[in-house]
This record gives structure tokens, sequence and C-alpha cells, in this order.
């Protein structure tokens, strides 16, 4: 074994279950250096987010305590990692560093320049699996071309081969290399804490986490197919994004151990099936994180009302199942899959407002952000990505309130201004009489707002502009 060090540089892969670059790194290296950069440019900027940044620190400090427990310690820097990471090697001498490779469009760019750096000084950069179940070179048409239509992708997706899912290390050898120390949310300029309510978000951590993903097999995967799109339910899904976003869990650990008898289980992997479909999408398309996929759906002319956006924003559009999903997310920096559906087709629907002004949105408050994910959820929302919801297709967010909160539970627990209307006007409260609303404690436009735009007319503007636009395209 050579006696120079290893770096495994840990990055969306904060585990040390099924970690094929570490599992390399200790094959071929005696001692092994853990590294983890924390890079401004990723942490800062438009899509900075409180609640995504502590959840990332904490599950870096957990991965540290599993790393002490092994017999060595975690190297924090903060800076640039095209600087930081070949600096660190020269300095101790090591000629290979590990990393599980991203498929995001920055996290390539800075992968390509580290690795020129690395060679410059000798050194070789070793990206390996563990983002995802399968590369994207691995999912392609007979004639060697990404895919763009989900069913197809799942299809071929499913007749790939996977490898096995590796142990964790038992021991691990300590090196001499100055720890450093994980910086606090105020030193990043990020307050004080995460914006989420205190208790709202997931522990985090790997061990953490496995407990969920535990839990989500014994309880939960076989009600999945008849709970997933019920917000009023709490527990109808697995609430593991944030650890997948992270690789808190090994992807394929996850499909490895969810896949089955049941209708339950045959969903909930197809939704793990969506992630990886969206992640190829963008490998492939890195320019849909700014454009629609759909040139068709280019040119919408959409409106910039800033009312209307903060309306939404904030929970006041007058629609309860929005106003309650958008509190949710301020409130508990997540929102339930259904409810991202729901507003996100009022914003680009019912508002016509640009899904990039929502998808910045999300990115700021979800700690399960992630940017193949969230451009992919808003560009089906919006009618311009790859298997678009049909832009004739426009959400009711009544009749999706009652469909899907048939008692109004969700709505209740996040507007507590609706705590005693009634169930049949729970979704649209303003067709209580006036002394209905008194009874209930809820006056439109004293304590909750009537609905911004009327549905009926908002559903006909935004048919027109999708139909211009498809036209003049
Ligand atoms: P479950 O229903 O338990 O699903 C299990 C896992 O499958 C999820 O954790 C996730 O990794 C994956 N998954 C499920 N649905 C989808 C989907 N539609 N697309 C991609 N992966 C999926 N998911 C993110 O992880 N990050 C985002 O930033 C994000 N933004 C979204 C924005 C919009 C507008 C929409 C409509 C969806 C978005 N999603 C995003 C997908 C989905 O809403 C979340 O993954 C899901 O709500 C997370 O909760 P869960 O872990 O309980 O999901």
């Amino acid at each position: 074994m050579p006696a120079r060090p290893a770096i495994v540089w840990f990055r969306r892969d904060l585990r040390l279950h099924d970690h094929p670059a570490l599992a390399a790194a200790l094959a071929a290296h005696e001692v092994v250096v853990p590294l983890f950069v924390l890079d401004p440019r990723l942490i800062g900027g438009r899509f900075s987010s409180a609640n995504r940044t502590w959840f990332l620190l904490e599950s870096v400090r957990a991965l540290g305590d599993g790393l002490h427990r092994l017999g060595t310690e975690l190297v924090v820097r903060v800076g640039d990692p095209r600087v930081v990471v070949p600096e660190l090697a020269a300095s101790i001498g090591s000629q290979d560093v590990f990393i599980s490779r991203d498929h995001a469009p920055y996290g390539r760019a800075r992968d390509v320049g580290v690795a020129e750096r690395l060679a410059a000084g000798g050194a070789r950069f070793h990206p390996l699996r563990g983002v995802l179940v399968h590369e994207p070179e691995d999912v392609a048409t007979g004639e060697g071309r990404p895919y763009s239509v989900y069913a197809p992708f799942r299809r071929a997706w499913e007749t790939r081969p996977r490898r096995t899912v590796l142990p964790p290390p038992t021991r691990l050898v300590p090196h001499a290399v100055p720890a450093g120390s994980i910086p606090t949310l105020a030193s990043l300029g990020l307050g004080d804490g995460p914006t989420a309510g205190p208790g709202l978000l997931p522990t985090p951590g790997e061990p953490a986490a496995r407990a969920r993903l535990a839990r989500w097999l014994d309880d939960g995967i076989a009600g999945y197919a008849a709970n997933r799109d019920r917000p009023d339910l709490g527990a109808g899904t697995s609430r593991l994004s944030a650890d997948l976003h992270l690789g808190l869990l090994s992807p394929l650990e996850v499909v490895e151990r969810s896949v089955g008898p049941g209708e339950g289980r045959r969903v909930f992997v197809n939704e793990l099936v969506w992630r990886e479909f969206y992640a190829h999408v963008l490998f492939h398309r890195p320019d849909v994180r700014r454009r629609a996929f759909q040139p068709a759906f280019q040119a919408i002319a959409w409106s910039t009302d800033p009312v209307a956006f903060d309306a939404w924003r904030d929970g006041r559009t007058g629609y309860p199942i929005v106003d309650a999903a958008m509190r949710q997310l301020a409130g508990s920096g997540w929102m339930h899959n259904r409810a991202r559906m729901i507003v996100a087709s009022f914003l680009t629907k019912d508002l016509l407002q640009d899904w990039r002004a929502g998808e910045a949105h999300f990115m700021c408050h979800l700690v399960d952000g992630d940017v193949a994910s969230n451009n992919g959820g808003w560009q089906w929302a919006a009618s311009t990505g790859t298997d678009p919801q049909p832009y004739f297709r426009i959400f009711n967010p009544v009749t999706q309130g009652r469909r899907f909160d048939p008692d109004g539970t969700y709505v209740r627990r996040w507007l507590p201004e609706l705590a005693r209307v009634p169930v049949k006007r729970i979704h649209a409260p303003w067709e209580m009489a006036a002394d209905e609303q008194t009874a209930s404690g809820c006056v439109i436009g004293r304590d909750y707002p009537g609905p911004i735009v009327d549905h009926a007319t908002a559903r006909l503007r935004a048919l027109a502009a999708y139909e211009t636009a498809r036209r003049t395209s």
C-alpha cells in the first residue's frame, strides 16, 4: 500500500455506509484523510438557506463524530475547493483524492477545476459512484441518447444491473492533519438558527437518517400508494428527501431495502427513480436551469406583479390549500409533494408568474432543496418541462384542497385563523355567509383574505398566454 495518505473529499455523501469512494480509498491506502470543504459560493448567493445550511453543518458534525468513533478525525476547511483541495493534497503529500461524483452544473465545473489543479501537482482525482443509483451514462436509449420522458427512462433504469451495497468501515487509521472547526450559521451570515420552527426540521446526520429509513420501512412504506397524496396525514410520505439530498443515506441502499412486494413499495421506488430522472435531465441539459425544457414555452409573457408574488410567498392568496402549503414551507422548511404541485401550479398558472421565481423561493427555504428535483418539479408544474403536466390541465385549488385534505386538517394546522371554519367551507371560506364568518371567527378581509384572483378567470388568462407562446415560438 502506498505510504502517502489519500484524501476522501465528502460533499453530497455525508455517510459511512455504502460509500464507494471511501471504500476505494481504504482499499488502496492505509491512511485516509476525510475532508469536508465548506464552499462559501454554495452557502451564500441568492439561494442561501438557513434551514439547509443548518442541516448541512449538523450533518457534517455527525459525520465527524462517526469518523472519530472509528479512530480518525474529519478535516474541515472553508474556501474555494479549487484552491483548498489541491493545497491540502500538496501540503500532506497526497496524490489521490477520492470523491462521489456530482452531476449538477456547479459541482461538475468545480470538480473539473479541482481535477486540473491536482493534475498540475501530479495528483489524481478519482470520481466514484454514490450520489445516484445509476450514472447518467448508464441509462440511455437504444441510440445512446438520454431519455426525456420518465416512463421509458424508468423501464430502462430498472433493467440496469445494480452494484452491491457496501458495509461501513470498522476502523480507520488516524492522520496528523489539523482538524479545523465547523463554522456556525452566524459566522456565515445566516442568523442564529434555522428559520423553521423548533423541532420541525429532521434530526441531522447519518444515524438519524438511518433511523428514519428503518421506521419508514417498518411503518410507512406499505401504505405509501394510498397515503402519499395526503398532506393532512403527516406521515404519508417518507420525509427522506433531505437525507437523500445530502447523501446521509445511499440512494442505492434505500432502493435495495425498498424493493419488494406490494403497491406501496412499487410506487415508492418509482419516486426514487424520479429523483434520478431529474438528475440525469439536468446533467444532459444544464441549460434547463434557466430555460424551459420545451422551447415552445420559452417565451410565455409572464406577469411580474410583485403584490401577487408576495401574497403567494407569504401565504395570503385567500386559497387555503395554497396558503397552508406556503406557511408550511416558511414554518418547517419542507412542503408535502402534493402541496408543492398545487402552489407551483397556482403561481405559474393562476398568477401567471415565472416558474424561476418560485424555484428560487423554494431553494431559499427547503431543507431538501435540490437543484435538479426542484427545477424538474417547477418545470413540470409550469408545463414547460420534460414530462410536463399538460398546459391546459390547470389545478383548481379548491378542488385539490377538497380531494387531498378532505377534512381541512392540513389547512387548519397551518392557518389557525381558519381553525373553526366548517369542513364544507374550509377550502372556499369566502363562500361563508356573513353570520357564518362571524360565528367561525374568520371574517373574510379581516381575519383571512378573500381570493386574490378568480380561478376561472385566471385559468383563461393562463390558457391564452400559453397558447400565444406556442403559436409564436
Ligand atoms: P417521498 O414521497 O417519501 O419520496 C421519496 C423520495 O423520492 C423523496 O425523498 C425524493 O428523494 C424522491 N422524490 C419523490 N418525489 C419526487 C419528485 N417529484 N421529483 C424528484 N424526486 C422525488 N424534491 C427534492 O428532493 N428537492 C427539491 O428541491 C424539490 N423541489 C420540488 C419542487 C416542486 C415544485 C415539486 C412539485 C416537487 C419538488 N420535489 C423536490 C419533489 C418532491 O416534492 C419531494 O422530493 C418530496 O416532497 C420530499 O418528501 P418525501 O421525502 O417525504 O418524499
